[in-house]
């Protein structure tokens, strides 16, 4: 290879490397396409940069060959944007990488071989600074990552964008998930934070999108026990790619009924509802049938207790209001916060804190404002996700508080 060759490789190359150690450590993913995604990428960066410079700078003085310059400038963007899709759209573009010391020990050992193979000096100095690189992870970045998940969680609302997942607590590396979200890479790291392996009980509370469409990243390396849908599963056009989906994993399948309960680890969650033998709710918006069939459900702990809503609308908050509605500590407001709620549901919950779980600057509008006022007039705290990351349910001394990962 020529000299000159060898260094243009070598520069973008050795960048990458560097921060090759922290991403791994950060996301659990070893990126095989980063490399050649950026030397592709790379000559047309600065042309990108300057060109668009250079417009902005004369387009108050002489516009028209402003319009000249973004021309090439927007060619330049164009290549970016169309490399880094084909990059991520490679089969095996990311790998998964264990985490912690063992992933770390993996890395040690990769660095260790590819210095012993590799003759030439400008590879010799890419490894060098792998190495370098995942210091800076051991000794800085660990620790700080070390402080999530908090010590005694019980539930973790995670931050998965515009949507709904979260994880209970069912004892060591186990948990209930309720919900996937909408992106299978967000859930899994989320359940990857939390260490969770095994998860005995998966309850999707409605076929939408924002609450199902990251299943894949739950199964990725876990074991799923069973699956708890609600009766509207089966009803729509969507779920029935899922319910296919669910049966070619082989994963038992149960519609929710209102009374069943199950004990695992420091959690007793309990369905509420829907109740199949009655009626759907129908309300006013595109999709409300859906989410007022929302598996509904009460988990209590030692120290408190929390109702998870998914994303049912007046109608199904009115049908529970009807039946024993039990009261919690922490309230999963129902639909993201979004402006479809009864003030006397609220009310009859009586939260201390409400989680909502929503992405930022959504197309929604979500959270309304009036929900949120609403919230506060109660006296509840309100945490966000789009503002704080990962909220973290704990038993601080024998009473239920919330935490948050920050963004
Ligand atoms: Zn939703
Ligand atoms: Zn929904």
């Amino acid at each position: 290879m020529p000299r000159w060759l060898a260094e243009a490789v070598a520069v973008p190359a050795a960048a990458q490397a560097a921060v090759t150690p922290v991403l791994v450590l950060m996301s659990g993913q070893l990126s095989l396409v980063a490399v050649p995604a950026n030397l592709l990428a790379g000559p047309a960066v600065a042309p990108a940069t300057l060109l668009g410079f250079a417009a902005a700078l004369i387009a108050p003085v002489w516009p028209e060959a402003a319009q000249v310059l973004v021309i090439p400038a927007g060619y330049a963007v164009g290549w970016i944007i169309m490399v880094a899709r084909w990059a991520v759209n490679l089969p095996l573009a990311t790998v998964p990488w264990p985490g912690g010391l063992a992933g770390l020990g993996l890395l040690a050992l990769v660095a260790v071989g590819a210095a012993l193979v590799l003759r030439r000096r400008v590879w010799r100095a890419v490894v060098l600074t792998v190495a370098g690189g995942a210091l800076v992870a051991v000794l800085v970045l660990r620790p700080i990552a070390a402080s999530w998940p908090p010590r005694a969680w019980l539930m973790v609302v995670c931050d998965v964008g515009q949507g709904d997942g979260m994880v209970i607590a069912a004892g060591p590396g186990q948990g209930v998930v309720v919900d996937a979200g909408p992106d299978p890479v967000m859930m899994d790291r989320c359940l990857r934070r939390l260490g969770i392996t095994d998860v005995p009980l998966l309850i999707l509370t409605h076929p939408h999108a924002d609450h199902v469409d990251g299943l894949p990243g739950v199964f990725r390396g876990r074991r799923v026990g069973a699956v708890v849908v609600s009766p509207q599963h089966t009803a729509t056009r969507h779920p029935s790619r899922l319910s296919a989906d669910l049966s070619r994993r082989r994963v038992p399948q149960w519609t929710a009924h209102p009374g069943t309960r199950w004990r695992l680890g420091p959690s007793e969650v309990t369905v509420l509802a829907p109740d199949p033998t009655k009626g759907q709710s129908n309300g006013q918006g595109e999709g409300s049938a859906i989410n007022n069939s929302s598996v509904v459900v009460h988990v209590r702990w030692r120290a408190g207790s929390a109702l998870l809503s998914g994303d049912i609308e007046t109608e199904a908050q009115r049908d529970l209001l009807r039946g024993p509605l039990p009261r919690a500590d922490i309230l999963k407001v129902p639909h993201h916060g979004s402006p479809r709620q009864d003030p006397a549901f609220f009310s009859a919950v009586g939260p201390r804190a409400a989680l909502i779980s929503v992405g930022a600057d959504n197309d929604y509008g979500h959270p309304a404002q009036p929900t949120v006022a609403i919230l506060h007039r109660l006296g509840a705290h309100v945490y966000r996700t789009d503002r704080s990351g990962d909220l973290a349910v704990v038993d601080h001394d024998g009473r239920l508080a919330v935490l948050t990962r920050g963004r």
